[in-house]
């Protein structure tokens, strides 16, 4: 698979196909100016980031052509479909700001006239009920290059069929003992025009309909009548649903029905994961992530417990735009837009997730002075907040190095660096324990050097963050990685031996300061050069904060910023 080129995406960005489609459609009156679009999930399991970018297309296009959004349950297979999964598809839906309004439909409200159509078509001559068995109708199918078999009971009378199909409704019958299938074309080269299966038995409770039915529509059968019924104008799916588009519009035809009018696009692919809902399922069941909304899916739930925005999905959707043919996305496309949202109009804090203790001699024990820190340099608005410097901090146990390579231009044996807002120190003694492992460092303070306030103008290459170690909090914080080492895990027959070992490091002593004690759930914060972090919502309590960071920040602020 290629990688989609900047040209195609900046393309896309301004128009794309599709909406050329709508645009010509509009020109010609063809749906007499209808715009309608719909986003048919099956409740089996919870939405992804592809199924975000197949929303924000259908929503988007109903939006900007004043049209109409249907969310619509395509819930046709009870024995893999769930409650909690339409909850939480309702609820990705509605996060994401896609406006259904009171257009929220369930395929299984139109069972009844799927039921009705087939009858429908019985009569007509064009289904008739089979009693292969499953194998027995795939060896029949035939090949891309071999003809099919005609089903043995393909020339049943009406009458029969009619009784047939009534009794295969009533429960007459056992899982998997007979099929409904169309009549049309066992030597089709489109395969899926071999008498494709209408409804098949399957005793089984409905998440909706409970026991009311014992015999379900396959998806090819009720898809194009969903779509007919609720007048859909353009029926937007994934590319490999194109060969299936004749068999919709054979259905829609015989039937007489509305036809919307479909179109294919590629699907999202993002590399260092899997989208497919069978195997997020599979991680989930396994145990190898924290349950669906784990912050390493790549599930809207979570996504948005990991800290990401709807704007940043948005705009994810937004930059890579519709394709024809199938790419890879990087995934650090996706964190470049998360950036770029939380950038904005995050809150800056200060946090040690190492910490190391440096001890300012010159000032007395107990020493405590107001500095005042800016809450967002992108956003003035969002003022200014009080810390307390003091003689005793921690700084983050990497910014400091005995014996530094060239370059460094933190903190080093005798060298200076200035603390974030405060006062340029220098390093006078480091202080180790029996092992050799340096535990504390002694500093002295430049009086003159404070920052925004000093006189002196002494310039140090260096400026790192620090807590005061008396006031600072102790948390909790979640370090994500990708969750698979490889590019394109699904492709690998082992594909769960390629999970990532370190996709989570949990630090169990971190520092904050003291502004952090009381961060807000669903509220994201920058730590300052450590990254974007936000509550952890399943796992943070009130004392015993828990912070995810959701992405790193990729550039050190520390060119930026004025001391
Ligand atoms: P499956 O059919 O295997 O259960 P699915 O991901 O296709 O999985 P659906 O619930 O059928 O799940 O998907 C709902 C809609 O989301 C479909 O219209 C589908 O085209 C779209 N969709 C699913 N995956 C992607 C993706 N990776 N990129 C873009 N659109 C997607
Ligand atoms: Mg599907």
């Amino acid at each position: 698979m290629a990688e989609n080129t900047p040209e195609e995406k900046n393309e896309s960005k301004k128009s794309n196909f599709i909406r050329e489609i709508i645009d010509e459609d509009l020109k010609t009156s063809k749906w007499e100016g209808r715009v309608h679009t719909r986003f048919p999930p099956e409740p089996n399991g919870y939405l992804h980031i592809g199924h975000a970018k197949s929303i924000m297309l259908n929503y988007g296009i109903a939006r900007d052509y004043n049209g109409k959004f249907n969310l619509r349950f395509d819930d046709t297979n009870p024995e893999k479909e769930e409650q909690e999964y339409v909850d939480s598809i309702i609820a990705d839906v509605k996060w994401l700001g896609a406006e259904y309004e009171d257009r929220l439909f369930f395929a299984s409200d139109y069972f009844q006239q799927m039921y009705d159509y087939a009858v429908d078509l019985i009569k007509k001559g064009a289904a008739y009920v089979c009693d292969l068995k499953a194998d027995e109708i795939r060896e029949y199918r035939g090949t891309l290059t071999a003809p099919g078999k005609e089903s043995p009971y393909r020339n049943r009378t009406i009458e029969e069929n009619l009784d047939l199909f009534e009794r295969m409704k009533k429960g007459e019958f056992d899982n998997g003992e007979k099929v409904l299938r169309a009549k049309i074309d066992m030597a089709s080269p489109n395969l899926n025009l071999r008498d494709p299966i209408m409804y098949r038995i399957v005793h089984a409770e409905h998440h909706r309909t409970g026991n009311v039915w014992c015999i379900y529509p396959t998806y090819d059968w009720a898809h194009g009548i969903e779509d007919s019924i609720e007048g859909i104008t353009h029926s937007i799916c994934t590319l490999e649903f194109e060969n299936h588009r004749p068999l919709y519009d054979w259905y829609l035809d015989q039937l007489g029905a509305y036809h919307p009018q479909q179109i294919e696009f590629a699907r999202l692919n993002l590399n260092y994961t899997v989208m497919s809902k069978r195997k997020l399922l599979q991680l989930v069941q396994e145990g190898k992530v924290d349950g669906w909304d784990d912050p390493r899916m790549p599930t809207i739930s979570g996504l948005r417990r990991r800290g990401y925005t709807p704007e940043a999905i948005r705009n994810f959707a937004e930059i890579i735009g519709v394709a024809k043919r199938d790419a890879m996305t990087d995934i650090a496309l996706l964190e470049y837009a998360v950036r770029e949202d939380l950038n904005k109009h995050t809150l800056r804090a200060m946090a040690v997730l190492k910490p190391l203790k440096i001890v300012i001699t010159d000032f007395p024990d107990g020493y405590e002075e107001e500095i005042e820190a800016v809450n967002n340099p992108e956003d003035p608005s969002a003022g200014t907040r009080k810390l307390i410097f003091g003689n005793e901090l921690y700084i983050e146990e990497a910014d400091f190095m005995e014996n530094p390579p060239k370059g460094f231009h933190r903190l080093v044996p005798g060298g200076e660096v200035r603390l974030r807002y405060g006062y340029i120190i220098k390093c006078e003694e480091v202080i180790k324990d029996e092992s050799g492992n340096v535990v504390e460092l002694r500093c002295t303070h430049d009086p003159d050097s404070r920052s925004g306030t000093g006189t002196s103008k002494k310039k140090v290459k260096g400026t790192i963050h620090w807590v005061n170690a008396k006031l600072a909090v102790r948390v909790e914080a979640r370090l994500y990685d990708r969750l698979f080492m490889v590019e394109d895990p699904a492709t690998e027959e082992n594909w769960l031996e390629h999970l990532n070992p370190d996709s989570l490091v949990i630090v169990s002593n971190a520092l904050v300061e003291p502004s952090l004690a009381d961060a807000k759930s669903g509220m994201n914060y920058q730590f300052e050069r450590t990254g974007y972090f936000c509550l952890d919502s399943k796992n943070s309590k009130p004392g015993a904060l828990v912070f995810n960071r959701t992405v790193t920040l990729k550039d050190s602020w520390a060119k930026s910023i004025k001391n």
